[in-house]
């Protein structure tokens, strides 16, 4: 089995079914996987300990001197499965669902793990936080080193997009857009447990890249103040930068950069400026980023930062083209054990 499962490159139901539906197997995979240790020294001597694979995971023990009359030590103990109050097979099964974006209805559609008890609507809660609360601490640990897009020549267009409200009312009549409009406010009200005026977030897009740089705006404040510092960690000096006639944009020429403004409001051509210059890239990439939300069923009220830093992360696995299973499996591994 072990051979097989690390060459897997695509993970789908029945595979999940055939490498990771028996406790057994989980443990396995876990192992070869690095989710679970296979030794661990003692504290005191420095020594192996021994693996006693009894129990549900099996633990370690150290055979010499005072050790001897010592606790035993659960090989889950510090790892992902440290505590967990369902079976293996679930817990891996949940962890394909976040990875995947089931919905509830999906979760319990597919479930293909015999156990007389039925997953609980706050055990699916509580998985999917654990697993995004993973993701986010991976992604925070990974963006740092991406750098700054633009300089000089590059043009990096900017905008600011409150969601749980549409921006621009004018020029756009698609029943479809703004009934997911609506679905998304609400969505938005309830995972943040309280009346949502909304979140401004501040995007920014080099022309012709594709890397997307997202940024909640602190106290969900869009003044200057806010929005200059958010604008030089990520993009260079000397940058062409085109926003909309927002005023808090008005001193970017101060702070090196080329500044373009692009008129919204013009009903009849609300991406195209005077002077012909386009910003319908970064309001697309907006479109992209709410229909995670509204797709999402989010009956946990959860930061509203850490669901755009889990679409950073979605987005770059699926740039890469990596499976969204073992992208996850990675990050719970680098989580627990770094
Ligand atoms: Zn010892």
């Amino acid at each position: 089995m072990c051979r097989d499962v690390t060459t897997v490159q695509q993970w789908n139901i029945a595979q999940m079914v055939k490498y990771l539906g028996s406790h057994q197997l989980c443990v396995l995979f876990a192992e070869v996987y690095g989710l679970l240790p296979k030794s661990r020294l003692c504290a005191i001597h420095k020594t192996q300990m021994a693996l006693h694979k009894r129990h549900q995971v099996g633990y370690f023990k150290c055979s010499r001197g005072n050790c001897r009359t010592k606790s035993l030590i659960s090989r889950a103990a510090g790892t992902w499965f440290e505590g967990v109050k369902i079976s293996f097979p679930h817990v891996f099964y949940l962890m394909y669902c976040f990875a995947h974006r089931f919905t509830r209805e999906g979760i319990y559609r597919e479930n293909y793990v015999s156990v007389e008890k039925k997953l609980s609507s706050a055990t699916i809660t509580d998985w999917y936080s654990y697993c995004r609360e993973a993701v986010v601490i991976f992604q925070l640990d990974h963006q740092e080193f991406k750098g700054e897009i633009g300089g000089p020549g590059k043009v990096v267009q900017i905008d600011e997009s409150k969601f749980g409200k549409r921006k621009y009312n004018k020029g756009n009549n698609n029943n479809l857009y703004i009934y997911n409009a609506i679905m998304f406010i609400q969505i938005l009200f309830f995972f943040s447990g309280r009346r949502v005026e909304g979140h401004w977030v501040l995007g920014m897009i080099e022309d012709g890249s594709e890397d997307l740089r997202l940024e909640v705006c602190p106290e969900n404040v869009r003044s200057a103040e806010v929005l200059i510092p958010l604008i030089r960690k990520h993009v260079h000096e000397g940058t062409t930068i085109r926003t909309d006639f927002w005023r808090a944009y008005e001193c970017l020429p101060e702070y090196g950069y080329n500044h373009e403004k692009v008129n919204h409001s013009d009903p009849g051509n609300p991406f195209v400026a005077e002077d012909g210059t386009h910003t319908q890239r970064i309001e697309s990439h907006w479109r992209v980023v709410k229909r995670l939300f509204y797709k999402d069923n989010y009956n946990n009220p959860a930061n509203f930062a850490d669901v755009i830093v889990e679409f950073l992360w979605r987005r770059e696995i699926q740039k890469k083209h990596t499976d969204p299973f073992i992208a996850l499996l990675g990050v719970i591994k680098y989580v627990r054990l770094t």
